[in-house]
């Protein structure tokens, strides 16, 4: 049997090496797509990670295909239809890092609130004095929470310990959550951005989330707050944040996912192959001007990048491919329509 395993981090294959003796692991490091495909046609099984393009086109590359384990949350990089059609099971990773991307989240609201990066620059020019350095404490602020599902309830959590006064926001607000963990929901996501001093976002990406920040609501932001945003780039229109950051309704945002991020991450690949229509150009500028500004911290979509967290995807993947060799798949993503 073999087993393709693409975009694998390189401490990996040992690993799985370890838990499939009998198989052949072929390992390619770029992640799956036309190009990439023909080098493991012979697979059974796959394990892509989210830069993978698991589409109809690609899927055809392998008539031995049964089964694609992601090594990752979310399966919008596979055609399920199409696996569905061709009788190939997914299992996902529905779980892996909600403290770590918490923990992130915590990262830059403290690089923000106490103007580590700006503190750092300084020192590093051998300069010592605090002009413009004085940042601002957590205890006793409101922290607004959107969204306190799996990473949400661990902001919450890291947020009361930092003796935050917490509010949330939830399309389904949990009771026995704020009750145990000593927060409120407030009604309206307008509510919890009026009455917070450090907004963050851990609400999912859906046509319904698009620009859940925006021009309108962004207006109705306390003065001065904060927003961090590690759960999707699209869950802010960038054109209001930039905004809202130049008239000092905001007073800092720190940023792991940007919208149109991958056009950004693959910009010089897209000046000589044409930007694709959907990628929207001026939201690209927009987040060049992000990048420019001293109050803007971004990071490259790491919040999730912990070695425990890694490691979990690593052991839930095996698992998965363990459960489904042994004729009881566990993890399996719906199919769609069923
Ligand atoms: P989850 O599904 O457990 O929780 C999401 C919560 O958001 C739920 O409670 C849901 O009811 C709520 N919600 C849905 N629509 C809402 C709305 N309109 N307003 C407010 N709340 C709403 O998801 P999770 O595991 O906590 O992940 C949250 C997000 O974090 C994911 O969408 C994912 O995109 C992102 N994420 C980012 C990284 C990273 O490395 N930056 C890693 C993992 C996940």
């Amino acid at each position: 049997m073999t087993i393709a395993v693409f975009e694998e981090e390189a401490a990996d294959r040992e690993q799985f090496q370890r838990a499939f003796r009998e198989a052949v692991i072929q390992v390619v490091p770029e992640p799956l797509r036309q190009e990439t495909a023909g080098a493991a046609a012979n697979a059974e099984v796959l394990s892509v990670f989210v830069k993978s393009e698991v589409s109809k086109e690609v899927l055809k590359t392998f008539p031995k295909l049964r089964f694609i384990a992601t090594r990752s949350t979310g399966y919008d990089h596979i055609d399920l239809a199409e696996c569905a059609a061709r009788g190939v099971v997914v299992s996902n990773v529905p779980s892996y890092g909600e403290n770590s991307v918490a923990e992130h989240a915590f990262a830059l609201i403290l690089a923000l609130s106490r103007k580590i990066f700006q503190s750092y620059e300084r020192t590093e020019r051998f300069r010592f004095n605090r002009d413009g350095l004085q940042g601002f404490d957590l205890l006793g602020k409101t922290l607004g929470v959107v969204g306190t599902g799996r990473i949400g309830r661990f902001a919450v959590k890291i947020g009361c310990a930092f003796g935050m006064h917490v509010l949330a926001y939830d399309a389904k607000p949990n009771a026995a959550l704020a009750e145990e963990f000593g927060f409120s929901y407030v009604g309206t996501l307008d509510a919890l951005l009026a009455a917070s001093d450090v907004i963050t976002i851990h609400a999912p990406y859906l046509p319904s989330t698009h620009h859940l920040i925006n021009m309108d609501n962004i207006k109705k932001v306390k003065k001065g707050a904060i927003l961090v945003n590690t759960a999707r780039g699209a869950l802010v229109d960038t054109a209001a944040l930039v905004w809202a950051l130049d008239q000092g309704i905001l007073q800092g945002a720190g940023l792991d996912v940007l919208e149109e991020e991958g056009a950004l991450y693959e910009e010089i690949e897209l000046l000589s192959r044409g930007f694709p229509k959907d990628q929207d150009i001026a939201t690209i500028l927009r987040n060049h001007i992000l990048i420019a500004r001293d109050d803007v911290i971004i990071t490259p979509h790491n919040a999730f990048n912990t070695t425990e967290a890694l490691q979990r995807i690593v052991d839930t993947t095996i698992e998965n491919i363990q459960a489904f060799l042994a004729g009881a798949p566990v993890n399996a993503v719906p199919t769609p329509g069923a």
